[in-house]
């Protein structure tokens, strides 16, 4: 199979190739701002820096579906009299993936390249071989001789992503560094654009691009509170465990290619968990079901206790990888997990809250 053969949709490159680490989701905006703005009934944006899109503002139950767009990063800390940066980790990082990396620092002046840099192996002793470096034991090289001249590139507290934007490595399975979650910001974008050009719509459609999912679910958090819906969907990436390193008794069974994962669980509606099933069957959508007995590590374990209480569901698209630099995705899932949603939201009949 040729790469050619699968022609990815523009809005979703823009968003993977968008650098935004929690807190500094800047570029994310711009790029669901330019796509949602022109055809929402209602747009908003908050001190959070979330974006909120309506339609059908008169439409019952209130349905909000919500995919973060902030991704892992590095934050500068502290830079050294030679001029080279130390910085802490934004999300839950790998240490392990962190040297030898090209990254982009976003800076006042725009992006400043720069390099991970850390001892090289033949000046190691065995220990330091077997060890997994410290943070402090790595730093980023952008190329200057001193603190001085760091200083009229970067600022304390700029932050940096891995160099590592989309490319396809097979038909339509591409790698991003972000996939976690720029995917799941375009697929309930995507089915908000969908959404908004049909007539027959019962529900009040809200779709949240939430902000800092990564450390702390803290955009669904306050944009829950905002929305007040009776029903949400959160829409994140999931762990396909079939790769070499994924024992199926532990994590289950889930598989690039084999559509979207539906979760069950007490984080979980029943109502919204069954509703969504009958909908992936309708469409004849290919599914895969997941169960999880904790609030999940998604925008879902927010949403469902925020205010008093929200009928939650938790659609996950199969990732290989996820926290590393070259996550792994099927497109194909992405669009089947669009095309869920969008026969979800028709679904959805006056008065249904997902009360049990
Ligand atoms: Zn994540």
């Amino acid at each position: 199979m040729s790469t050619k053969s699968y022609s990815p949709p523009k809005f979703l490159i823009e968003l993977l190739n968008a650098r935004s680490p929690s807190g500094y989701e800047d570029e994310a905006h711009r790029v669901i701002d330019r796509y949602l703005k022109p055809i929402a009934d209602k747009y908003s944006k908050d001190a959070m820096g979330n974006r909120i899109a309506t339609i059908n503002e008169k439409g019952d139950p209130v349905l909000m579906l919500a995919g973060h767009m902030d991704e892992l990063g590095f934050i500068i800390k502290y830079i050294d009299k030679d001029g080279f940066l130390y910085f802490d980790t934004i999300g839950g990082h790998d240490r392990i993936m962190i040297s030898g990396r090209r990254v982009n620092i976003l800076t006042a002046k725009g992006i400043v390249k720069g390099v991970t840099g850390k001892r090289a192996v033949h000046l190691m002793n065995i220990e330091d071989r077997n060890k997994v470096p410290n943070l402090e034991a790595m730093w980023i090289d952008i190329g200057v001789e001193s603190k001085k001249d760091a200083l009229k590139l970067v600022c304390i507290g700029d932050v940096a992503t891995y160099d590592h934007d989309f490319e396809f490595i097979n038909g339509s399975i591409g790698t991003a560094r972000a996939f976690d979650n720029k995917s799941g910001a375009y697929v309930v974008s995507e089915t908000f654009r969908r959404l908004a050009k049909l007539k027959q719509l019962t529900a009040k459609v809200v779709t949240v691009t939430t902000t800092q999912e990564e450390i702390g679910t803290r955009g669904a958090i306050t944009s829950t509170y905002a929305v007040n819906p009776h029903i949400a969907i959160a829409i994140d990436v999931g762990h396909a465990t079939d790769h070499p390193d994924c024992d199926k008794r532990k994590f289950g069974e889930t598989k690039l290619g084999f559509g979207p994962i539906i979760c069950r669980g007490a984080n979980i509606n029943p109502f919204v968990h069954k509703l969504l099933v009958s909908c992936a069957k309708k469409g004849k959508i290919p599914y895969q079901l997941e169960a999880d007995p904790r609030p999940t590590g998604t925008d879902a374990r927010s949403i469902q206790i925020g205010r008093q209480g929200v009928a939650t569901g938790l659609v996950s698209i199969p990732l290989r990888y996820m926290h590393t630099p070259s996550e792994v995705v099927d497109l194909k899932d992405i669009e089947n997990t669009i095309k869920l949603l969008v026969i979800f939201a028709k679904a959805l009949k006056k008065g249904q809250y997902g009360h049990w």
